[in-house]
């Protein structure tokens, strides 16, 4: 029987699904004394605000989007959406040469030349069609370099930069291209430009369903539907992000799913038909196991019978992230309504970004922001453990700073979530295809998925715990 490790959203979703494949319970084993991962809502209903600790929205786009949506439509969830016209879903800044920047939300808007820009974004696509051609010898690169290359230094700097600061708190001098822009990147490789590319793989590219293409072939889901008939742009689930894992955690437990908390892996010997998995003392010997913990903390485990394997798993570096919510009672202390800015890192500010979650949803009439720290630069800003008076202080001075804001919050919780993101730098496919390769070419009984491989996003992580339980063959008992 196979055995799944953490209880984050991905290690739910793999049992979710392997109970739908084989209908049978899986055990899953859970180091922290709670489900959810890095999914955590601190709820505070009696003054109608809450603040999300790790993530707070979710997209509807794509096969990856529609997966989750069918997931909340098995899991009778409501949801509570922001609509594509909505200025939360809108109106994003970045804060950029001493001003905060709308960036173009509209048509008219590329062709228009708007701060911290010297020319419309329109100007700056085009240059993609004088570039000219560079077939990359590795089949690799920062995602930085290629915007710089294709659109010049400008959109590199002040849009993608920003924006791998939302997405992964990364560097994007460091992050791979396929990151984000794999499909891109494939194009403008394959026919020397990415308009080019766009065009020509329109007319002579073959379309072969993938995998993951293919999971809908029949019908997308009827909520997929709906959020694309009523363009919502993101989602949250109305009490709180954490409700959706624990829905899902209430949900395998009705299907006898054991969900043991507080059992931490600590070591793996890979035997003959299966493995011997050591529980916090005690001996288990799963036939398969599905992994769905950080690639650090398997390699730990692996690391006395796999040395290697243990030693890809640590080539993968992750980031720690402070977030600092923040809640005031008054609703009028935002001078603008918008998603929120992120600051680009040639500006050298020690923060990623604000989340304006007082727009985004709800809140009974406080503001309620979130203020992220560190990432790539969390040492460099930070040093090993800052206090969390030290992180508040420096949010608070940026508010200041940014948005004139010298209002004391009524109340505010910092949290170091200490390497909660992976990074995808420059060689992170084939990283993942050498692990991978490894446990195929040893045969170990493990099945990798979570945040570290297929993407970092929940659509991601769900969405890789259905195609990892697909590759598995039926286990006997
Ligand atoms: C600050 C922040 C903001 C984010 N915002 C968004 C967002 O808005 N939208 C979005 O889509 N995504 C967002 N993400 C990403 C999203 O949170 C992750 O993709 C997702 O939560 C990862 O889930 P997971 O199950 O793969 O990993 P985790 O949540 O890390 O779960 C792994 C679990 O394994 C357990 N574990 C570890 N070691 C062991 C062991 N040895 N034995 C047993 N159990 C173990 C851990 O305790 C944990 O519960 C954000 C992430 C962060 C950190």
């Amino acid at each position: 029987m196979a055995t799944v490790l953490g209880a984050g959203i991905s290690g739910l979703s793999a049992a979710y699904y392997l109970l739908q494949r084989f209908g049978y319970p899986a055990t899953i084993f859970e180091a922290s004394n709670r489900i959810g991962g890095w999914i955590r809502t601190e709820r505070h209903k009696d003054k109608g605000f809450m603040f999300e600790v790790g993530p707070r929205t979710i997209r509807p786009k794509g096969i990856p989007g529609a997966n989750t949506l069918k997931l909340i439509e098995d899991l009778q969830l409501p949801v509570d959406p922001v609509k594509s016209w909505q200025p939360a879903a809108k109106n994003r800044m970045i804060y950029a040469k001493g001003q905060l920047c709308m960036l173009p939300n509209s048509l008219g808007g590329i062709f228009k030349t708007l701060p911290p820009f010297s020319t419309s974004l329109l100007n700056q696509i085009r240059k993609d069609l004088s570039a000219g051609p560079k077939k990359l010898k590795f089949a690799d690169e920062s995602i930085y370099d290629f915007v710089e290359r294709r659109f010049g230094t400008e959109l590199a700097t002040y849009a993608i930069s920003p924006l791998i600061c939302g997405i992964c708190a990364g560097d994007a001098k460091e992050i791979s291209v396929r990151f984000l822009m794999n499909d891109l990147f494939e194009k403008e490789q394959r026919w020397g430009g990415i308009i080019k590319g766009i065009i020509y793989d329109k007319i002579f590219g073959k379309k072969e369903k993938t995998p993951v293409e293919g999971i809908f072939a029949e019908a997308m889901p009827r909520l997929y539907e709906k959020a694309r008939e009523e363009k919502w742009s993101m989602y949250r689930v109305p009490d709180g992000l954490e409700t959706l894992p624990r829905t899902l955690g209430n949900y395998l437990r009705e299907k006898e799913v054991d969900i043991q908390l507080t059992a931490e892996c600590r070591e793996i010997i890979f035997t003959r038909d299966g493995a011997k998995m050591n529980v916090k003392g005690r001996v288990i010997n799963p036939k398969h196991i599905i992994s769905s913990i950080p690639t650090h903390k398997l390699a730990s485990c692996v690391k006395n019978q796999h040395p290697s394997l243990a030693a890809l798993l640590m080539s993968i570096p992750y980031v720690d992230v402070a977030v600092v919510n923040l809640q005031y009672s008054t609703e009028d202390l935002l001078k603008f309504n918008a998603f929120g800015f992120l600051v680009p890192p040639i500006e050298r500010l020690p923060i990623l970004g604000v989340i304006f979650d007082s727009c985004c949803f709800d809140m009974e009439g406080n503001t309620v922001l979130t203020v992220m720290m560190g990432g790539r630069w969390f040492e460099e800003n930070f040093g090993k453990e800052p206090t969390p008076k030290k992180l508040l202080d420096t949010a608070l001075e940026h508010l200041d700073l940014v948005m004139g804001i010298k209002d004391e919050p009524a109340f505010s919780r910092v949290h170091v979530l200490k390497k909660c993101i992976p990074q995808y730098t420059v060689g992170h496919k084939q990283r993942v295809a050498d692990i991978r390769r490894y446990i195929k070419q040893y045969d170990l009984p493990l099945t990798l998925c979570g945040a570290a491989y297929d993407g970092v996003g929940i659509n991601d992580v769900i969405l890789s715990a259905r195609m990892q339980v697909q590759t598995l063959q039926a286990l006997d008992d």
